[in-house]
């Protein structure tokens, strides 16, 4: 038989022991929800929560009319330059402008770039993903813009001037988008106005696209005239205006 006294250290100790029991378990709690909480709050949530938020981002539908622009270039691939003015920064500039107009009057605007980057490590690579930005998309319009310039070796030292539209001839809403924004740019009276291009074949932006394609080549790099009009800020303006109303207009007509 045990003794009173006994039983009764044994009931202690088993005390003692049941609340260290206890407190081991609260630390370790208080461990993992702060493990957990400092998870959340860097973004490292597990990677299959991660992708099916960007996936509902990516696949939610807004209903409005959806239009892609796309300035030329980007990142290492400065595009048509004269000292430290680039074609990349200009239409990046124009493009952005033209956005802005085009989300005012309930457009939705997707662009292939927003900032100074390239969409691949050369021209071929560059070009495949803005098309298949725009081929995942069923867009209104899709419309590239840049800014011109010509082998002098080949041209020699003569003038060569103007803005050119380029579009597709085999689709009547790339060619009615093309005409208007031609002639819009032409009602600007900044510079000539070159004979319109089909680049149904000739271009791989146009040619692979299956929205209605329209590439803008608003001036010439090498021409003072143009240059200087297309890199002032209030220019672009103009033209990002000359482009978004065009584009406004060739869908209300739709
Ligand atoms: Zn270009």
């Amino acid at each position: 038989m045990k003794s009173v006294n006994e039983l009764r250290r044994r009931n202690k100790r088993r005390r003692i022991y049941n609340n260290i029991k206890i407190f081991i378990t609260i630390v370790i709690l208080i461990l993992i929800s702060n493990k957990l909480i400092s998870n959340y709050l860097n973004g490292s949530l597990p990677s299959n929560t991660a992708v099916a938020m960007a996936y509902e981002e990516e696949s939610a539908d807004s209903g409005k009319i959806k239009v892609i622009l796309d300035p030329g270039h980007g990142g290492h691939d400065d595009g048509a330059s004269f000292g430290d003015i680039y074609e990349k920064d200009i239409v990046l500039s124009i493009s952005n402008k033209v956005g802005e107009i085009l989300e005012a009057n309930d457009i939705e605007v997707i662009y292939t770039r927003t900032d100074d980057s390239a969409l691949g490590d050369d021209e071929k690579e560059d070009l495949k993903n803005r098309v298949s930005i725009s081929n995942s998309t069923d867009a209104e319009y899709f419309v590239s813009f840049h800014i011109n310039d010509y082998d002098e070796d080949i041209y020699g030292y003569e003038e060569v001037y103007g803005f050119e539209v380029w579009t597709n001839y085999n689709d009547y809403k790339s060619l009615n988008l093309g005409k208007s924004i031609e002639e819009k740019l032409e009602d600007l009276d900044y510079t000539e106005c070159r004979p319109m291009i089909d680049g149904s074949e000739a271009l791989y932006i146009i040619r692979e696209n299956e929205n209605p394609s329209v590439l803008i080549e608003f001036g010439f790099m090498n021409n003072y005239n143009d240059r200087m009009y297309f890199s002032n800020e209030y220019n672009q303006e103009l033209l990002a205006n000359a482009v978004a109303t065009s584009i406004i207009e060739n869908i209300n007509i739709n």
